[in-house]
C-alpha cells in the first residue's frame, strides 16, 4: 500500500527550535511564530476574514470554515475562542454554532501537540476537548465536538489535493470561509497548486471569503482565475502584504461527485419526526436537537431499547481488513468517534462502559487467515497490533493460551443504559418528545409533509426518519431494501472466581466480556432469516458450545454455568456488504424507471429519492460502534452541514446502491 493512495497516515517530525518552537522537519517551516503567533492567527485569519462583522451578519444558524493544514490547531482554536465571545456578547444572535473543517496531510502526535499548545493557556477551554478526542494517524474524517461551545471539528487526515474533492458538496457549496494555511509557498509548492484554488474556489458558499498571510503574486493570480475577487493587505508585523479575497458569484458550481447521493431536507421546517427506539434514534434525536430541530419520537414499544439495543453488554472495536478500503475506513473512523461519543456522555449521564480493551482470537486457521489480512493494512499499533499466546493471557489475565489482535481502545459498553442516556440528554435540550406505545402502520405524502398512521391516530410532519431496523420492511416505500433478519440470543452468566479475571472483551466467533454488576455477556447466536423473540434453551447451549469450539481444553470455559433462561434475544437487521442504509431515502418504482437503461448510459446521476424522508438502518452485528457517527453524518445532511464521510463511504451507505447495480448490469430486481 502506498502512501499516494492517500491510505497511510505519516506523522509530521518536529524539531523544537531554542524557543520551543515547533518546526516541522520535513518542510524546514515553523507552525507558528513563537511571540506573536496568536495575534498573527486572529490578524490574519479571522481579522482578514473580517469574521466578526460577518457573524453578526450571518443568516444561518451555523458558519463553516474551512482550513488547509491543521498543524498545532492553533487558527482552530484561536477561532473557538472568539466565537465563544461572540456568542457570549451577543446571545440574540441567529448565529449560534460553528462548523470548523480542517485538512492535515502529516498530524502531529499527540505528544506534539500537547507540547506546543502549552503556551497558550488563554486557550486552555478548547485545547482540553481538543486533545481528548485528538485522532490517531488514520485517513479519513474525525469529527471532534466541542459541544459545550456548540462548535464542531471535521478533521481530515490526508492530502488536501485528495481528501477535498472527495466531500460532498451541496449545491450551495460548503464553506463560508477558507484560513489558506500551510507553511510558505516556496517550502510546500506542491500544495499551492492551480488544482487546489480550483476546488477551494468550488467548495465555496455563495459570498465566501479567503485569507492567507502570503502575498506571493502566483497564489493571488490562482484565486483570482478560480473565481475569488483578491486584493492585498498590510501583513503582521514586520510583513509587508498578505492577501484577502471573496468569492465572485457567479463562479460558484457544484460537480456531481457523488452520483448515488443526494442532499438535504427540502424544508425549511424543523419539525421531525422520528420512528424508532433504538441506538439509532437515539443518536439521531441528540444530533437533530443539537441543530435546533424539534423532534418526536415514535416508538411501539413500551419501553426505551426494547429491540436489538436492549443487550446488557456490547462488544466495541473496529471490523479492518487488509486494504483499510472504504469498509475498514467507515468501521475505524466510526469506531473511533464512538468511543469519543461514549466518554462524553458519560460525563453527562454516567452509564456502564469499560474500554479496557479487546481480544479477537486466532481459534483456527480460517480466523488466523483472516486476522493476519488486517495486519497488512499496516494501521497504527494503538489501533491494532498482534499478541502472541503469552501476551493474550497477560492481557485478558486467563488462560487463553491463543494469539490474538488486540484493539486497546476497545470494549464493551451497556447499550440499553446508554440509550437511555442519549434520550436523557437529548430531552435536556428541551426540543424532543417520546411517545412510546405507538406503532406506526403506514405513512403517505400529503400537502405539510409525511402523514404518519398510528392504530389511534394520524399526524402530519415535515420530516419523517426511519429507524424502525427489520420493521423498515413492512412500509411500502421501504419494501425493496435489501435487508435480512439474524435472531440473536444474548446468554447471561453468573460470574465466578474463575472469570471474574477476565480483564478484557474476548471476541472469536461469538463474544464474551469482562464482569459488571456480577454478570458476564456470552454470546450470540446468529440465526438467518429468524423473526421470533422467544428465549431458546438450545442457544443458551450454543453460546458456549461456541466459546468451547473457540478456546479449547480449559477449565473455566467447562465451568461456565448457562442451564438457566436469563438470556436476551434480538433481531440484528443485517445488509450483504455490512453498510448500513443511511440518508435520504431512494423511490425503488421511480429508481427503476431512471435506470431503465442504465447499461447503455454514461451520466446515471440525480438518482431519484423521496422529499424529506430519510432512514438510518442495517446496522448489523455492529450498530453501537456506527451509530453514533452516522446520525451526525444524517443530521448533517438535513441540515445541509459538512459530512464525516467521503463521497466513496457516502455512495456505499445509500438505499439504492444495490438496485442501481443491478440495473447497470441488467440483472433482475427482487420487486419488479
Ligand atoms: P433496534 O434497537 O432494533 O431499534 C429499532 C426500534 O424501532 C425499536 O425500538 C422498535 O420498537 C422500533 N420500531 C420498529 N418498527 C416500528 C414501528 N412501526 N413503529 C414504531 N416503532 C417501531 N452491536 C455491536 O456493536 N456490538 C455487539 O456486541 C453487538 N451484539 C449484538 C448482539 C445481539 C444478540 C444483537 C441482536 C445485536 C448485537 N449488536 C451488536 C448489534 C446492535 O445491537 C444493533 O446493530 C443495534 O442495536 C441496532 O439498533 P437500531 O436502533 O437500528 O435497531
Ligand atoms: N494552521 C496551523 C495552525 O494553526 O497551527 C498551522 C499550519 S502549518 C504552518 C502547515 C500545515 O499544513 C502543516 O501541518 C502541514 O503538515 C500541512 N500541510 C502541508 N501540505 C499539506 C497538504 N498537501 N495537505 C494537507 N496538509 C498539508
Amino acid at each position: 500500500m502506498s502512501e499516494s493512495k492517500n491510505k497511510l497516515i505519516n506523522h509530521a517530525q518536529i524539531n523544537w527550535s531554542d524557543q520551543s518552537e515547533p518546526i516541522s522537519t520535513l518542510f524546514d517551516d515553523v507552525y507558528f511564530n513563537t511571540e506573536q503567533g496568536l495575534n498573527e492567527s486572529v490578524y490574519v485569519f479571522i481579522q482578514g476574514n473580517n469574521l466578526e462583522q460577518r457573524w453578526l451578519n450571518c443568516e444561518t444558524e451555523y458558519f463553516s470554515i474551512a482550513e488547509t493544514g491543521f498543524g498545532t490547531g492553533l487558527n482552530f482554536l484561536i477561532t473557538c475562542l472568539q466565537f465563544h465571545h461572540f456568542t457570549e456578547q451577543h446571545p440574540s444572535a441567529l448565529l449560534a454554532r460553528l462548523h470548523f473543517t480542517s485538512f492535515e496531510k502529516y498530524p502531529l502526535t499527540k505528544v506534539d501537540l500537547e507540547t506546543a499548545l502549552q503556551r497558550w493557556p488563554q486557550l486552555s477551554d478548547f485545547i482540553a476537548p481538543l486533545l481528548a478526542q485528538y485522532p490517531m494517524a488514520i485517513t479519513g474524517c474525525h469529527r471532534i465536538t466541542l459541544d459545550k461551545f456548540n462548535i464542531t471539528l471535521d478533521l481530515w487526515f490526508g492530502d488536501v489535493l485528495e481528501t477535498l474533492p472527495s466531500l460532498y458538496l451541496y449545491d450551495s457549496g460548503l464553506f463560508d470561509c477558507w484560513y489558506l494555511d500551510g507553511f510558505a509557498p516556496s517550502k510546500n509548492p506542491e500544495m499551492w497548486s492551480e488544482q487546489l484554488f480550483k476546488q477551494i474556489a468550488e467548495s465555496c458558499k455563495k459570498g465566501a471569503s479567503i485569507a492567507t498571510f502570503t502575498a506571493a503574486g502566483f497564489v493571488r493570480r490562482g484565486l483570482v482565475d478560480a473565481g475569488f475577487t483578491m486584493q492585498k493587505r498590510k501583513g503582521y508585523g514586520k510583513k509587508r502584504e498578505m492577501l484577502i479575497g471573496q468569492m465572485r458569484t457567479d463562479i460558484c458550481k457544484k460537480q456531481l461527485y457523488a452520483e448515488h447521493f443526494r442532499q438535504t431536507a427540502q424544508t425549511n421546517s424543523k419539525d421531525v419526526a422520528i420512528v424508532g427506539g433504538g441506538i439509532a434514534s437515539a443518536c439521531l434525536s441528540l444530533a437533530l436537537v443539537k441543530r435546533g430541530y424539534k423532534v418526536t419520537l415514535y416508538c411501539k414499544d413500551a419501553n426505551l431499547a426494547d429491540g436489538a439495543s436492549g443487550n446488557r453488554q456490547g462488544a466495541l472495536y473496529p471490523l479492518l481488513n487488509a486494504e483499510h478500503d472504504s469498509l475498514g475506513q467507515f468501521f475505524a473512523n466510526s469506531f473511533l468517534y464512538a468511543r469519543n461519543y461514549v466518554a462524553l456522555l458519560n460525563q453527562f449521564t454516567p452509564f456502564d462502559f469499560d474500554f479496557s480493551g479487546l481480544l479477537q482470537l486466532y481459534y483456527d486457521q480460517t480466523a488466523g487467515t483472516k486476522l493476519d489480512k488486517i495486519l497488512q493494512a499496516q494501521l497504527p499499533k494503538e489501533l491494532v497490533k498482534k499478541l502472541s499466546n503469552k501476551q493474550t493471557d497477560q492481557i485478558a489475565q486467563l488462560n487463553i493460551d491463543q494469539q490474538s489482535l488486540f484493539y486497546e481502545l476497545g470494549g464493551w459498553l451497556n447499550p440499553k443504559q446508554m440509550v437511555q442516556a442519549i434520550f436523557k440528554k437529548a430531552q435536556n435540550e428541551g426540543k424532543l418528545s417520546i411517545k412510546l406505545n405507538k406503532q406506526l402502520d403506514s405513512f403517505s405524502e400529503d400537502y405539510n409533509g409525511w402523514k404518519l398512521q398510528f392504530s389511534d391516530q394520524s399526524v402530519t410532519h415535515p420530516l419523517l426518519v426511519l429507524t424502525t431496523a427489520m420493521n423498515s420492511l413492512e412500509f411500502k416505500q421501504c419494501k425493496a431494501i435489501p435487508l435480512s433478519a439474524a435472531r440473536g440470543q444474548v446468554t447471561y452468566i453468573p460470574t465466578n472466581e474463575t472469570i471474574k479475571k477476565l480483564k478484557v472483551t474476548l471476541c472469536h466467533e461469538g463474544y464474551l466480556t469482562p464482569v459488571n454488576k456480577h454478570m458476564h455477556c456470552m454470546g450470540a447466536t446468529f440465526k438467518r432469516h429468524e423473526l421470533d423473540t422467544g428465549f431458546s434453551v438450545q442457544e443458551q447451549i450454543d453460546n458456549k458450545q461456541k466459546l468451547a469450539k473457540c478456546i479449547t481444553n480449559k477449565e473455566w470455559v467447562e465451568q461456565i454455568e448457562c442451564s438457566h433462561q436469563d438470556a436476551n434475544v434480538g433481531i440484528r437487521c443485517t445488509t450483504r456488504d455490512h453498510f448500513p442504509y443511511v440518508g435520504a431515502l431512494a423511490n425503488y418504482e421511480e429508481t427503476k424507471i431512471h435506470y431503465r437503461n442504465a447499461q447503455k448510459r454514461e451520466n446515471t446521476n440525480n438518482a431519484p429519492f423521496y422529499n424529506n424522508l430519510f432512514i438510518l438502518t442495517g446496522l448489523g452485528s455492529r450498530g453501537l460502534r456506527t451509530a453514533p457517527l452516522l446520525a451526525e453524518m444524517l443530521a448533517s445532511q438535513v441540515n445541509s452541514e459538512p459530512l464525516p464521510f467521503p463521497n466513496d463511504i457516502l455512495n456505499a451507505l445509500q438505499t439504492n446502491r444495490q438496485w442501481i447495480n443491478y440495473l447497470k448490469k441488467g440483472k433482475k430486481l427482487k420487486f419488479e
